[in-house]
């Protein structure tokens, strides 16, 4: 048996979470390299006495004292900042699971591409907001992405073994999320609180919000995008709200391949700790009979208009999916902290994207330029309530 080496960034998150919940049960087949998380320095000093990384690294370099107390006797360095998680981020690894929640995980995501060593991809907003540059990146170090987003990993799955010349078309699987059936009135009078229900999945909460808004399947397109270079007008997207298939390939024969499983994203994880290879996971398995049966719905982008936004954002390439990625996570954080209604997201989403397309980024740093930039705009609308 060979051991493996892996970094987990975002480790005290859902996804991280998950990862460590499916290392744990093999604990003897892996090496953990770095753990790192925002600001929650208890959980993340207690997944650091369980899991023995070299390094556990805050993002936040206030709480690091305390982070630094709480593993003194320990042996196990520790590190604050956005620097020192670059840092951690850039030391060689088997594998790095990429689980950081928005635009700040795209220097550690980068950091690691740079080492050329496999990057199992949950982080989308990365990859949304710099896709071009990204996989560039990924091309010229030799680096491997596994895609770690259900849908992806799915049709990751279903194109192993084809060519992407043949496929017709791929189509991403939405839930719809918990206001599928709510009509435009009610969704003005949805609060946070059943925003952060969702139906099938648990997850952090921007990406719950996303998922209510449908910006997640927005993102998720221009995530496709990138991944699966088959031409934006090959993507499609439908709503399926028992989240059983998570996505499909359908090929120029008329034959259709979909990935299957329930909703845990221990599955999708798993099928990137394991690849090319499978492992056991505690996940309960399909039980097609007791469901009954699945379906399937069209889009409705008059209710949901964040899809329809972010493929604009992807025609027009370049910056403005940097744009739009940004201004939604402003707005998302406006919307939890009760400051603007549900379907303010969007319109304030549109609204950034119409006073600001700067010219196309060169580099990692015009993306995280246009990131800050964005945001600030998106800020200075959302609080001066310019949408009633
Ligand atoms: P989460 O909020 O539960 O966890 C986010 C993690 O990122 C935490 O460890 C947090 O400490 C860290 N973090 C947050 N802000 C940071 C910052 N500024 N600097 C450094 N670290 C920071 O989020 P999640 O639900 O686990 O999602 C993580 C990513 O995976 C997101 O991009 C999400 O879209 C994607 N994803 C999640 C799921 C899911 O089921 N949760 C499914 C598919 C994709
Ligand atoms: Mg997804």
């Amino acid at each position: 048996m060979t051991v493996r080496s892996i970094s987990v960034l975002g480790a005290t998150g859902s996804v991280g979470a998950s990862t460590l919940d499916l290392i744990a049960r093999e604990p003897e087949q892996w090496r953990v390299v770095a753990l790192t998380a925002n600001g929650n320095a208890e959980e993340l000093a207690r997944l650091a006495r369980q899991f023995r990384p070299e390094v556990a690294v805050l993002a936040d370099e206030t709480r690091l004292p305390e982070l630094h107390d709480m593993l003194a006797d320990t042996g196990i360095e520790t590190a604050g900042g956005s620097q020192a998680l670059i840092e951690a981020a850039a030391r060689p690894v088997d594998l790095t699971l990429a689980a950081i929640v928005g635009c700040a995980g795209l220097a550690p995501v980068m950091a690691a591409i740079e080492q050329g060593g496999t990057i199992a991809l949950a982080n989308k907003e990365a990859l949304v907001s710099a896709g071009e540059i990204l996989t560039a990146a990924v091309a010229k170090h030799g680096a491997t992405l596994l895609p770690t987003d259900s849908e992806h990993n799915a049709i990751f799955q279903c194109l192993a073994g084809n060519q992407i010349s043949q496929v017709r078309k791929i189509t991403l699987t939405a839930s719809g999320g918990p206001f599928r059936t709510w009509s435009v009135e009610q969704l003005a009078t949805a609060t946070p609180e059943q925003a952060l229900k969702h139906p099938n999945w648990s997850m952090g909460a921007k990406i719950t919000i996303d998922s209510a808004t449908m910006m997640n399947k927005g993102l998720e397109l221009i995530e496709a995008h990138h991944l699966f270079p088959v031409g934006l007008e090959r993507l499609s997207i439908i709503v399926h709200p028992q989240s059983v298939v998570h996505s499909m390939v359908e090929y120029r024969d008329g034959s259709t391949l979909a990935q299957l499983g329930p909703p845990d994203m221990r599955v999708p994880i798993a099928s990137c700790l394991a690849w090319p290879q499978r492992m056991e996971t505690p996940c309960a398995p399909l039980d097609l009979a007791a469901l009954g049966s699945l379906t399937f719905e069209p889009t409705d982008e008059e209710r949901f208009p964040a899809t329809r936004l972010a493929r604009q954002a992807a025609e027009a390439g370049g910056a403005i999916p940097a744009v739009l990625n940004a201004a939604n996570e402003v707005a998302v954080a406006a919307f939890l902290d009760g400051r603007i209604a549900l379907p303010h997201i969007a319109a304030y989403v549109e609204e950034t994207l119409s006073c600001y397309a700067p010219p196309a980024p060169a580099s990692l740093a015009d993306v995280l330029a246009v990131d800050r930039e964005a945001r600030d705009k998106a800020h200075r609308l959302t609080e001066s309530a310019s949408i009633a």
